[in-house]
Order: structure tokens, then C-alpha cells, then sequence
């Protein structure tokens, strides 16, 4: 018997020849990638070299492969400072368009926010990029928690990074639509995704190594706080009209350092679920 070639099954929603932890990795032609659900008020440096954003749209409008889209994306993402090769290969394997309305899609690798429905928003790209770069500065967390899991984007990024996502989204038609969503892209049960209120995070699954919040509040959560393990890292908007980006480490069981980052624009954080 000759020798048989063994392939990984392919998973139709990720692109080919892109990378993702199952999978091999291959970020074509010098590219990066970023994503987040917020309109930025600090905004990244501009590119000149990149195509405009209705040149984009317009060549997935034409067909052309989503993969391509993403591609200049992930360049985009790495003109405007995005370092962290993990994250931007990550950004590169999520089909980002398949995570908004279809008549939406041709605008998936703009670097905006994007509706998702019921008054929320897809993260940016760059905002997506930017957080999850912060969380993985020291290395790549091993649990996370993403607290306002939307659309399910910024957490099929992270399942391509770490092995263990958990997810709480208040709003039950999103986390229906992200449920049925990332159930058919293979990456559940693996991201655990539950429907209630994410300021109170998920007590019985805590510590979590990093914690990650899409939605702003007046202050940070205590609960979510106290969910960090010691070495963690949590990174949230915080404030009303003036929001900024907060990065708070726990560096011993009562310590923690709080550090301010740039100012976005989020949805806010809300308590209870929405049914
Ligand atoms: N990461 C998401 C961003 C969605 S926008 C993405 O990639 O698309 C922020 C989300 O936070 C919204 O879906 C909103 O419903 C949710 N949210 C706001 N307050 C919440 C809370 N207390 N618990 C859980 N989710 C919350």
C-alpha cells in the first residue's frame, strides 16, 4: 500500500490557506489583521497605501474572495500598529462577514462598527485587535472570559488563540443568532456561550486568566475584578459620555494595577438580560 497522505478536515466557514489553532497558518503576503465592537473617538494613524474603504466594499461586492478582503484588512490593522502575529493571524482565519447581515457584508473589512441588531454593534477591527493584543502581551491566556459576546465575532478570534472561551451575552436574540452561528462554524461547544449577566461573570468557571469586555460602565464590574486570577489581565471600557480603555492586572490576591488606555466609543454595559 502506498503511503497515505493524511488532511485535517476542512471546515468550510474558515477560509483556506488561512491560519487558525486547528489548522495550519499562513498569513499571505505580509499581512495583519485587528477587529472591535466601538467607534473610536482616539482615531488609528490613517494609511495612505491601503484602498478605501468603498474600494473594499466594492471587491467583495464584485465577488472577489472574502480571504482577500481580510488580507487588506489584516495589513490595514498592522499599518495602524497592531504587532502581535498571533492576534493578526487569528483576525485573518475569522470570516468576519459571515458575522453581520448579509446585506451587510460587503462592508465586513471596513474598520468599523458595524449593527448587529437590537441597538448593538460589531467591535471594530481595530478595537478588537487592540484588546485582545493587550490581553496577550505576557504570552496567550490560557481561560478567558468575554463578557458581551454580541455577534460572536470577538470570540470565534479568540477560539483561535486559546483553548478555553467562555462568553456571556444579555441579549437573547444575539446570543441565539451567535449560538447557532458558532455552533455551525464547529467552535461549540468549545467556546462556552451563555445567555444572562455578564457584570456578574460566571462565579462556578472563575479564575479566569484574562476578562474581556465589549460594553462600557460607569466603572468596572467588582464581581468581574474579583474573577481575575493573580497574573491576569482584564481589559474594559469605562465611563459614560467620556469612555476610556482600562487594563487592570492582579498582581496579588488584594493588589491589582490599574493602567488607562485610549478613549472609544462603546455600547454600555447593561445589568439583567433582555429576552
Ligand atoms: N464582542 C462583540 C461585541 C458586541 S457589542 C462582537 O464581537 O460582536 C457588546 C455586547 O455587550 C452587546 O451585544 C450587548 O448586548 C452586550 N452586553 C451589554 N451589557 C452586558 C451584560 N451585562 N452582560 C452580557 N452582555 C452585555
Amino acid at each position: 500500500m502506498g503511503n497515505a497522505i493524511m488532511r485535517k478536515p476542512v471546515n468550510p466557514y474558515f477560509a483556506s490557506g488561512t491560519s487558525n489553532r486547528f489548522g495550519r497558518s499562513s498569513l499571505g503576503g505580509g499581512v495583519t489583521a485587528t477587529n472591535s465592537n466601538a467607534r473610536i473617538l482616539t482615531r488609528p494613524p490613517r494609511v495612505p497605501d491601503v484602498p478605501a474603504t468603498r474600494e473594499l466594499s466594492e471587491m467583495v461586492n464584485m465577488g472577489l474572495n472574502s480571504e482577500h478582503a481580510r488580507g487588506m484588512m489584516i495589513q490595514r490593522l498592522r499599518e495602524q500598529g497592531i504587532t502581535n502575529e498571533k492576534v493578526l493571524a487569528a483576525m485573518m482565519a475569522v470570516p468576519r462577514h459571515l458575522f453581520v447581515d448579509q446585506g451587510l457584508a460587503s462592508r465586513a473589512y471596513e474598520d468599523a462598527a458595524l449593527p448587529i441588531g437590537y441597538g448593538q454593534t460589531i467591535s471594530q477591527p481595530w478595537v478588537v485587535a487592540r484588546m485582545i493584543s493587550v490581553l496577550c502581551e505576557h504570552g496567550v491566556p490560557a481561560k478567558v472570559l468575554e463578557v458581551g459576546g454580541g455577534c460572536g465575532y470577538q470570540a470565534a478570534v479568540l477560539a483561535q488563540l486559546t483553548r478555553e472561551v467562555y462568553v456571556i451575552e444579555r441579549v437573547r436574540g444575539l446570543y441565539d443568532q451567535a449560538r447557532d452561528r458558532l455552533k455551525a462554524m464547529g467552535l461549540l461547544p468549545r467556546i462556552r456561550l451563555s445567555y444572562g449577566d455578564g457584570m456578574l461573570g460566571l462565579p462556578a468557571s472563575a479564575p479566569f486568566d484574562a476578562i474581556i469586555a465589549a460594553a462600557a460602565g460607569k466603572e468596572i464590574p467588582q464581581t468581574l475584578i474579583e474573577q481575575l486570577a493573580v497574573g491576569g489581565r482584564l481589559i474594559a471600557p469605562e465611563g459614560t459620555t467620556a469612555q476610556r480603555l482600562i487594563l487592570l492586572e492582579r498582581t496579588g490576591t488584594n493588589t491589582w494595577k490599574r493602567t488607562e488606555l485610549e478613549s472609544f466609543r462603546f455600547v454600555p454595559l447593561r445589568g439583567g438580560v433582555q429576552s
